[in-house]
């Protein structure tokens, strides 16, 4: 079951494991075991070693980049939030919502500790004294764990006041979401948490300078902050001796969709799609032919399977069109329609919109329509010159991330399957799928 989030178990040792290492021998539930494995001692280095900017420095020279989507410098945001002054904030985001996505969920439900770890790590190099956990409702053992893990480091004096004897005191809460996939986006996502409704706000003030109860709010996905122990415990070089030029360290990406060993796998930046699919996923079944990915989630891009060769890095996929998102990688093969793709993906961000500016709230459903229309069939040559521009136009136009990218499997079908948007055009759908049409291969 590509979905059940089962962990692929890989014989090459040599293949580095920052986030699922020691998954298969620690008891996800027991801090015990978490300290057993060596938990902790980044947190108790950074204490008693280490001031808060060396601390930045260190996380600056590992590279790290924000794991949530946009690859966004780690230190980087958490020196802006170091440099302002008064009481602070970091939130975990935990509010994965990507179709075929489930590696928040593992990392949350499988190393609780390490995420929090990482968090206390984060909170005294910025000088905050408050975490929230944002973790979506539908993960129910996820939020259990995170919950009873934070209790346990309260009793244990890893929460609170004067953490292991020293100056720095702080306290975390787990928040529910609610199901928006908009609360993913951290200016929506701090509304949320002050109970409003999600809806993101215009940046500046980013919020690093103005964010949860308009105090400086530093907000990290859980698998960022889960980086964070190990890169304190082997150092910086070790971590950047993973990945590429500019993405370093190893990514967990969720394979799904067709592919006979779908789960989760671990690997290093720099990665091709096609190792991921065809040596970790072990292929698509017997009979069939890999087709393409849909890379990033519903708002990443859909890349064919003659580009599977290209490493993944933040650079190389945004080139393409695509983005590497939270990690969330779709395997289509021959029986998929692009085109319906397209509409699928867009179907689900067109639903998620938050409604608040007119680009993604009507150019998204305008856009839906006419390629409803042409998987019906009944699509014109005129149809598809709007598709283009309204893609561009919702991209250009909309306020955040999602409206921003929601046109990406749009755009990137029809620069890389535009044959499968003329064969509809004609009546033909060459996988089979539109019902509509006449099956025709
Ligand atoms: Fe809301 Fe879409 Fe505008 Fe983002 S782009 S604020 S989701 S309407």
């Amino acid at each position: 079951d590509a979905t059940s989030g089962e962990l692929l178990l890989e014989s090459d040792t040599a293949r580095p494991r920052v986030i699922t290492g020691d998954w298969e021998v620690m008891a996800a539930d027991t801090l015990e075991e978490y300290e057993r494995q060596g938990g902790f001692a980044a947190l108790a280095k950074c204490l008693s070693q280490l001031t808060p900017d060396e601390v930045i420095d260190e996380v600056d020279h590992s590279g790290l980049r924000g794991r949530g989507g946009g690859g966004f410098p780690a230190a980087q945001k958490w020196r802006l939030v170091g440099l302002q002054s008064g009481s602070k904030y970091v939130i975990a985001n935990g509010d994965e919502g990507d179709p075929g996505a489930f590696m928040d969920r593992s990392i949350m439900e499988s190393a609780p500790a390490r995420v929090l770890e990482g968090m206390s790590i984060a909170a005294f190099a910025v000088g905050a004294t408050r975490g929230i956990v944002y973790v979506r409702n539908e993960y129910p053992l996820a939020v259990r764990r995170m919950r009873e893990t934070v209790q346990r480091m309260r009793e244990k004096g890893y929460l609170g006041d004067s953490i292991l004897g020293s100056r720095f005191s702080l306290d975390i809460d787990v928040v529910e979401g609610a199901g928006a996939f908009i609360c993913g986006e951290e200016t929506a996502l701090i509304q949320s948490v002050m109970g409003r409704r999600g809806i993101p706000h215009r940046r500046p003030p980013f919020p690093a300078e103005s964010g949860l109860w308009a105090r400086p709010t530093l907000v990290n996905n859980v698998e960022t902050l889960a980086c964070v122990p190990w890169i304190l415990r082997h150092g910086s070089a070790q971590f950047a001796t993973f990945g590429t030029e500019g993405s370093k360290g190893t990514k967990v990406f969720s394979l799904a969709g067709k592919v006979r060993h779908g789960g989760l796998v671990e690997a290093p930046m720099g990665t091709t799609i096609r190792e991921l699919v065809e040596y970790y996923g072990r292929g698509v079944p017997a009979g069939r032919q890999f087709k393409a990915v849909q890379i990033g989630g519903p708002s990443g891009g859909c890349l064919p399977a003659a580009l599977a060769d290209t490493p993944i890095d933040y650079e190389a996929l945004r080139e393409l069109g695509a983005i590497m998102g939270s990690g969330g990688l779709v395997v289509l093969d021959d029986t998929d329609c692009m085109v319906d793709v397209a509409r699928y993906f867009l179907e689900f961000t067109q639903h998620e919109s938050c409604g608040h500016c007119t680009f993604c709230r009507i150019g998204t459903r305008k856009l839906l329509d006419l390629l409803e229309k042409l998987c019906a069939g009944k699509g014109s040559r005129r149809d598809l010159k709007e598709i283009e521009s309204l893609a561009h136009s919702v991209s250009q136009g909309s306020l955040c991330g999602l409206g921003k990218t929601a046109p990406n499997p749009v755009l990137t079908t029809l620069k890389y399957f535009k044959d499968e948007y003329e064969a509809h055009l004609e009546g033909r759908c060459p996988a089979g799928r539109c019902k509509a049409l006449i099956a025709y291969r």
